[in-house]
């Protein structure tokens, strides 16, 4: 029972809650609206259609309008020219999937060949690689950020059904025209060839869009592709954090009890300070292992698993300035941690038969200084999994910093620097922590600094320690 409550608490937060709630609210690898003077961005989905996109193309010149057109590869495919003249006339083109079908409904490897194939199509007509991608629908799924690389994800702030023939013209018109407002991004179609739309709903859109452009020129606004849209974004940053993530941090904060709750996770409390980390009893899932004591620890032997706190964390990222400065921030905590955490040990009669401490964590400089054997995982989905909830999971904690400089590498950059280690520890070893260690400022500065820092990492990515992902 237990189990089956863990793996669903596991597949909804990976597959379906986490993706949806991280990417709608704090916009992680998303783009949904803009923060400008005077400009919106028109978006056109499902297309290039024969007869539709031409006639679209025409009105946005027109108007000197630019758009971003989000491309079906199998309508691309036979639309090579469309492609060319959206290029020419100064539009940007994006991917939205082979064939018009949500990313749930397909497994992951499948969406991947999906986006690789429109890929090659836009590059094969234009020459040009496409940078930006909408999943049809909107919906996305985890596995999305890990497979798009150096893809970004362009949602919208607004849609107007414009895909239904009986809305009519005026209707979609007065729509339309409530959104027309600085920052918008608004989504149309200029292809009604796809499941749930009416084939001719595009020439509604176009007669509809036309007095909106009209209004639009009137009141001063710019008609701007998305590229424009988020450069001009980046310059109007605020640099505070929004109630809204506040309150996402604070509704992690609670889903995280509820799972320490769930598994009765016990806290490591040093006092009147807040706990540094929580364990729980469970079986060792992983592969075979000779720890450097010689005690071998194989599937099935008990086990204490680690989880490091949350809100400790998030502490520890605010007061840091760097991925160097967490780490060694980190191994302070960790260090007047561990006697605490033999001291539970010997005090839990629970705890007598266990063979070792265990933990996963991305933050493993410095471990081995501590008496952790630090093993590398097998590369599998679960190493995979972690290694993107635990990036998700800094981001979440560190929300509250300003704007990071932007990073120089490319989303793709830094990915293979990271990965999560299992820390391990033999009973025998933690035991002996129970008269607490003294290292020097300057020991500790030397033990993290002799291991290899990721290049051009940034604090989100080298540096995090999860609480519900060191589950096997
Ligand atoms: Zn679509």
């Amino acid at each position: 029972m237990e189990n089956l409550l863990l793996w669903g608490f596991y597949l909804l937060t990976f597959y379906a809650f986490l993706p949806g709630l991280v990417s709608r609210t704090f916009g992680f690898k998303v783009f949904k609206k803009g923060r400008t003077e005077r400009e919106i961005a028109l978006t056109f989905d499902d297309g290039p259609d024969p007869v539709y996109t031409p006639q679209l193309l025409d009105l946005l010149a027109r108007y000197d309008a630019k758009a971003t057109f989000f491309v079906v590869g199998a309508h691309a495919e036979l639309q090579p020219e469309l492609l060319r003249r959206m290029r020419d006339e100064g539009h940007v083109i994006g991917i939205h999937n082979y064939v018009h079908k949500s990313n749930w409904l397909m497994r992951p490897s499948t969406v991947k060949k999906q986006i690789r194939r429109t890929c090659d199509i836009i590059r094969e007509a234009t020459g040009e690689r496409a940078s930006y991608y909408r999943p049809p629908w909107g919906i996305v799924n985890l596995f999305d950020f890990s497979n798009l690389g150096y893809l970004k994800i362009i949602l919208w702030s607004s849609l107007f059904g414009d895909w239904r023939i009986r809305l009519g013209a005026d209707r979609l018109g007065k729509r339309i025209m409530k959104k027309l407002n600085p920052g918008e991004v608004l989504l149309l179609h200029d292809c009604g060839q796809t499941w749930g739309a009416d084939p001719d709903a595009p020439a509604n859109m176009l007669k509809a869009l036309e007095a909106c452009l009209i209004e639009g020129l009137r009141r001063g606004y710019r008609f701007v592709h998305i590229e424009e849209m988020i450069a001009l974004t980046e310059r109007n940053k605020p640099l505070h954090t929004g109630l809204g993530k506040r309150l996402l941090v604070g509704l992690w904060m609670l889903w995280e009890s509820a799972f320490h709750v769930l598994f009765r996770l016990k806290p490591v409390s040093g006092g009147a300070d807040e706990p540094a980390f929580h364990y729980r009893m469970t079986t060792y899932g992983g592969p075979p292992v000779k720890l450097e004591d010689g005690v071998t620890l194989s599937k099935g032997d008990p086990i204490a698993e680690l989880h490091f706190d949350n809100r400790m964390l998030q502490n520890v990222a605010r007061h840091s300035s760097s991925p160097l400065g967490v780490a060694i921030h980190l191994l302070r905590v960790m260090e007047k941690a561990l006697p605490l955490l033999a001291s539970s040990l010997l005090a839990d009669p629970k705890a007598e038969n266990i063979r070792a401490v265990y933990g996963i964590t991305m933050i493993h400089r410095g471990a081995s200084r501590l008496g952790f054997d630090v093993v590398e995982l097998p590369e599998n989905w679960f190493a995979r999994i972690s290694r993107i909830y635990l990036r998700l999971l800094f981001r979440i904690l560190t929300s509250n910093r300003a704007p990071r400089k932007k990073r120089s590498a490319g989303a793709g950059g830094t990915k293979n620097s990271m990965s999560p280690r299992m820390l391990l520890m033999s009973r025998e070893r933690i035991l002996r922590f129970a008269s607490p260690l003294d290292f020097t400022d300057e020991e500790c500065r030397r033990s993290v600094q002799t291991q290899e820092l990721p290049a051009g990492g940034t604090v989100a990515e080298s540096a995090s320690v999860s609480s519900t992902s060191t589950v096997h």
